[in-house]
């Protein structure tokens, strides 16, 4: 069986990198936010390029201690619009509303899975103040397009960054860097993955900086004094250390990512199968490789009584699960259609070429 993502695999890479690490966290008798923390901190934010990376619990906390810390500074205020792509995985849209803010859903471009530009401008209300900008499936959003419309509309610019860490534009701008600040995800799947939950937010803000690193300790500017009613939403000590030692291989991860998805947009030749937008430059990580196809539980079923593990992200669009009820009767065909007929390949960096070419012979079959 060729499994959909093999964790283990890409982990017992750094087996012995990792036992080093937990040795030296032992015996440093300082478990939470201490040396590991801080230097992943510091080398998460050179990677990205942005002046400050804060640790923090998981992707869903990234992206409530931006809202929450926007709040607190007033430059957003309780009912204040957001944008956000509806195709979205429902963790974007969940920080959205735990933060008091109001979503406003926009329709994806069909080709690319990501925020369109032309929809973003139909939704534009006295009241929107903000874009949360979501890099699905690894790749970057037009951001040229979305920053011309913040900057003329007068919008913060937020980026979910959770599927994208390492994708980077042609002037090497990397996720993460393109606007006020950034949520990233290391769940134990993404491209960079800790083993267990954790999280960050990177911002070139000082004074948004500043706010996260107290509301994610209780509101604490030093030990016992505290400045916000904040949370505990640290990041764990040894979460940081694994991440560190992994934080090296990104980049040649993402080329491993990149260079499986090269094979398959080359070899996979079936009219049944619509192959995903991707432009050939590092604008894409391949977090995921999606595929649409009508009536896919045939498909996935094939797959996998051929020996192959596909899945499905996501099933059901946000605005139609029981979560949401107030947005069920929205029509949002783009998003929907994508919803039902959307198929993930395997990808990871540890894939096989017998694996890939499987794979290829297996869907050309199809
Ligand atoms: C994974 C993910 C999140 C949430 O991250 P967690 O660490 O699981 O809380 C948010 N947004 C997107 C797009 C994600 O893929």
């Amino acid at each position: 069986m060729i499994k959909f993502l093999d964790l283990h695999k890409i982990n017992a890479r750094f087996e012995s990198q990792f036992q080093e690490q937990f040795q030296q966290f032992l015996d440093s008798g300082h478990y939470v936010l201490g040396n590991g923390v801080s230097q992943f901190e510091t080398n998460f934010a050179a990677y990205c390029g942005s002046n400050q990376a804060i640790g923090v619990s998981n992707g869903l906390d990234a992206l409530l201690l931006i809202f929450k810390g926007y709040l607190e500074l007033g430059v957003l205020q309780k009912g204040d619009e957001v944008l956000v792509p509806a195709n979205t995985y429902i963790a974007s849209i969940i920080a959205i509303i735990n933060s008091g803010l109001k979503p406003v859903f926009v329709e994806p471009n069909i080709s690319t899975f990501n925020i369109e530009p032309l929809a973003i401008k139909e939704q534009l209300t006295p009241k929107t103040k903000a874009i949360l900008a979501v890099h699905l499936y690894g790749q970057l959003c037009n951001m040229e397009a979305i920053i011309y419309m913040c900057k003329t509309h007068n919008l913060l610019l937020i980026e979910d960054a959770a599927q994208a860490h390492g994708a980077q534009d042609d002037n090497d701008v990397r996720a993460g860097n393109f606007g006020d600040a950034a949520a990233f995800s290391f769940y134990p799947s993404k491209n960079l993955g800790a083993l267990g939950d954790a999280g960050a937010v990177t911002t070139n803000n000082e004074e948004l900086a500043t706010v996260i690193k107290q509301l994610r300790n209780y509101g604490t500017s030093s030990k016992y004094v505290n400045e916000r009613v904040g949370f505990n939403n640290r990041l764990d000590e040894i979460q940081a250390r694994f991440l560190d030692v992994k934080l090296q291989s990104l980049d040649s991860d993402n080329d491993k990512r990149r260079a499986v998805a090269k094979q398959y947009l080359q070899h996979i030749e079936n009219k049944k199968v619509t192959l995903p937008y991707y432009n050939g430059t590092k604008n894409h990580v391949f977090h995921l490789f999606v595929v649409l196809v009508q009536n896919r539980d045939a498909f996935i079923k094939y797959l996998k009584d051929n020996g192959v593990e596909a899945a499905i992200h996501y099933p059901v669009a946000p605005h139609h699960q029981n979560a949401l009820k107030k947005y069920n009767t929205l029509s949002l065909p783009i998003t929907e259609k994508i919803h039902r007929n959307c198929v993930s390949l395997p990808i990871s960096p540890v894939m096989e070429a017998f694996e890939v070419e499987r794979i290829i012979s297996l869907v050309n079959a199809y």
